[in-house]
């Protein structure tokens, strides 16, 4: 008699181990074909792991200037997350930043669009995760729905920005929005919202000693003048 057995590729993935090291597991990202979103991208955008990785940014997916330079929100977006950290006293290479996703989601007619669920499951499932195992941040920065949802299925965007919670792997994450949701809705309200937030990080990372090299004393200051690092970006 001849029983068909099916298994679940992922099933097998997941019983191997996948890579030895972070570096490792950055090379099998960048030649993975598990979803068909390899056949759009220009580059697999796995992240990049600071200096200080004790503090994880994580956003969506890549769009069209990641997929084309292969490192994450290096698009306006990402210049708007550069402002928000120097606004607490940090470098963008002092920090991780990932997405859940790490090949470009796009539309027919070339735009970004949202990744799938299919997509977001087998690439987060696989990547993300032992991104995380490797990087045992003390703080992970949610930003916008889809990286809130990957750690908090039910949770909605905004009801839970600007609250710590902690997942049921031990980690502290904090939500915030996306910088192109700021982008999208610019306005003195959501600009102060965002400012706040990201003061929510800072006080944070000051009072729980996140980081090995803390930010500098002086960090927030200029947000007790007028015009703000997140002002002069939109002026
Ligand atoms: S999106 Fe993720 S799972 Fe899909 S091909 Fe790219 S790296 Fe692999």
């Amino acid at each position: 008699m001849t029983v068909n057995i099916l298994i679940n590729p992922f099933f097998l993935l997941n019983l191997m181990k996948i890579s030895n090291d972070l570096e490792d597991l950055t090379n099998k990202i960048k030649n993975c074909k598990l979803c068909s979103l390899y056949k759009t991208r220009k580059n697999v955008v796995p992240g990049i792991y600071g200096s200080n990785n004790e503090l994880c940014f994580i956003g969506e997916a890549p769009g069209y200037n990641e997929d084309k330079e292969g490192y994450p929100f290096v698009g306006k977006s990402g210049k708007l997350l550069d402002a928000m950290l120097r606004e607490i006293g940090l470098e963008r290479k002092e920090v991780s930043i990932l997405n859940v996703v790490k090949c470009r989601p796009v539309t027919e007619d070339g735009k970004n669009r949202i990744p799938s669920q299919t997509e977001i499951n087998i690439c987060s499932n696989t990547w993300l995760k032992h991104q995380l195992e490797y990087l045992q941040p003390k703080l992970i920065v949610t930003l916008g729905s889809v990286a809130l949802k990957y750690f908090f299925p039910k949770a909605k965007v905004t009801k839970e920005v600007g609250l710590f919670k902690t997942t049921n792997e031990g980690f502290t994450v904090f939500s915030t929005f996306h910088p192109a949701y700021i982008l999208r809705n610019n306005s003195e309200f959501m600009r102060e919202t965002y400012r706040n937030h990201f003061k929510q990080i800072y006080f944070y990372i000051k009072s729980n000693n996140v980081l090995k090299k803390p930010p500098i004393d002086k960090a927030l200051s200029s947000t007790n003048v007028k015009q703000s690092r997140l002002d002069n970006f939109f002026s």
